[in-house]
């Protein structure tokens, strides 16, 4: 036996330890890169007094956090010049991650993704030009391989609609030279066309995903207002065939609903069920604007949807109707879509924003509790991502995934006794008391410090290596087209919208 992982509690995630799936004084005995046993640190101490002991009564064990969700943004959009406006105006701003280093950016990210305790994730890839995107994306795996984080890697890739949902409607709006322009910048695609990308799919898919691998392959099509029905049809075909997961980004705002509405008379969800896209592999990024059917469907499907509450406060996305989700039996996973709350990964807050932001007005039922929405942060997840039991959860059979966490700035001074360590977490949980970090049975992070990377050399080579993005020009090409891709999107809100949340009232 190499390790026993004591604390305080051991959060296990599994029934048979309560609802909350937590052993007291407990411990996870790992042996290599497996946990082989869970149970009271007294019994394990005995039967393996030769294993190091990492922990104490002072840490809670924890299944390792699963961000379902992100996009390998190291340093983030601020720190490199943007500013958070409405996602289809600052998608079409210009690039500020032009000039990060795809290897370094990633592993910057890993490193800050480590240290609030995440050991798994799902990498969104975003192409930065068709020219350098199996570079970029081998460049990107490296670095996560790197790190010792345990990722789903999604392939990213676009057909159509590469400015504003509808491309020639709005180019046919724009002055002539406008219209020129505007092509020649922004109408094209920055993804690898479909014959490279599953080319590339098929050489990764050969490449990734062995037993001893922490890394497999995701097809990740952009999201169905920019994907042509047959490149979808196509990605479903060859996920099915390669046994490989799927994730899409799905109603993430108010003028993807519209798009769909207007083009096609039904909701994204319904067109997606429709070419049989929907099946219990897919998870659906975002999904704020899912209506009651599209949430019936997708829970019929099988399908599931990753939660992003911060990215889509920032990005004036909406609040997703997360209780509606669990209700209605939705898998769920959480993610940061790297747009977290406080400009840095924690996974713990994300979790308490979900809770808060459910506390719509009044006194009705339904929340979700918080020991779900922290299921869905760690095995929930673990499972949407395709690692099924391998990770998430705390038993015997399972990968060490786990972290330490420090409970002194959460029991200090006082916390009443009753109040269990998953309740505990969420309410007063965040990255600051993640202490120790293992992926695999390797330690990752051990009492705040990286094992596996240097991290001096790692900050020292991001600074070395950023050029600083241009500051937009308002009268440039941007500030020209930026107000009327706002009139084009807004004067095509014709659908009423019937909410589920009521937040105030303007009457
Ligand atoms: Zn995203």
């Amino acid at each position: 036996m190499d390790y026993l992982v004591r604390g305080k509690f051991v959060v296990t995630m599994q029934p048979r330890y309560g609802s909350h799936g937590v052993i007291r004084d407990g411990a996870v005995a790992v042996s290599g890169r497996d946990v082989v046993e869970v149970g009271r640190y007294r019994d394990l101490k005995s039967s393996y007094p030769a294993a190091a002991v990492v922990g104490s009564s002072r840490y809670w064990v924890v299944p390792g956090f699963v961000n379902a969700h992100q996009h390998g943004k190291g340093l983030t959009d601020f720190q490199l010049g943007g500013l958070d406006d409405c996602f289809e105006i600052s998608r079409f701003g210009g690039d500020p991650r032009a000039g990060v280093d795809s290897y370094l950016d990633v592993l910057y990210a890993c490193k800050t993704m480590i240290e609030s305790g995440i050991t798994t994730c799902l990498h969104y890839n975003s192409s930065r030009s068709p020219d350098t995107y199996e570079a970029d994306v081998d460049e990107r795996l490296r670095a996560y391989r790197d790190s010792g984080m345990r990722v789903s890697f999604g392939l990213d890739i676009r057909d159509r609609n590469h400015i504003v949902y509808g491309d020639d409607e709005f180019l046919a709006s724009l002055p002539r030279s406008l219209r020129e322009q505007a092509a020649e910048r922004y109408g094209a695609s920055r993804t690898a066309g479909p014959d490279d990308y599953f080319r590339a799919a098929r050489r990764l898919g050969d490449e990734m995903g062995g037993d001893s691998d922490r890394t497999r392959l995701f097809l990740t099509p952009a999201g169905p207002q920019w994907c042509t029905e047959d490149l979808l049809r196509a990605i479903r075909g060859e996920a099915t065939e390669r046994g490989l997961g799927i994730q899409i980004h799905v109603l993430e705002t108010r003028y993807q609903r519209s798009y769909f509405l207007r083009e096609y008379g039904k909701s994204a969800v319904q067109w997606l069920a429709e070419l049989d896209f929907l099946a219990p592999d897919v998870s659906l990024a975002h999904g704020v604007w899912l209506n009651r059917d599209d949430i019936a469907t997708t829970a019929a499907k099988g399908a599931a949807v990753v939660h992003n509450p911060s990215s889509n406060l920032r990005l004036r996305s909406g609040i997703a109707p997360l209780m509606h989700f669990h209700a209605a039996g939705v898998r769920l996973g959480m993610g940061l879509d790297s747009s977290p709350l406080n400009d840095r990964p924690d996974m713990l807050q994300e979790m308490r924003l979900a809770a808060n932001l459910q506390r719509i007005p009044g006194a009705g039922p339904g929340l979700m509790p918080l020991a779900d929405i922290f299921r869905a942060a760690t095995a929930g997840g673990a499972e949407v991502l395709g690692w099924g039991a391998t990770c998430g959860a705390l038993e015997p059979g399972s990968r060490a995934d786990l972290v330490l966490v420090d409970s002194r700035p959460i029991v200090e001074p006082y916390l009443a006794s009753h109040q269990t360590p998953v309740e505990a977490l969420v309410y007063r949980g965040g990255a600051g008391a993640v202490d120790t970090v293992m992926v695999d049975g390797e330690i990752l992070y051990r009492g705040g410090k990286h094992v596996r990377l240097d991290e001096t050399a790692l900050l020292k080579e991001v600074k070395r290596k950023i050029t600083p993005a241009p500051r937009r020009k308002p009268r440039g090409l941007e500030g020209r087209l930026l107000p009327r891709v706002r009139d084009f999107l807004e004067s095509r809100e014709e659908h009423p919208v019937e909410p589920f949340y009521k937040f105030n009232d303007a009457g």
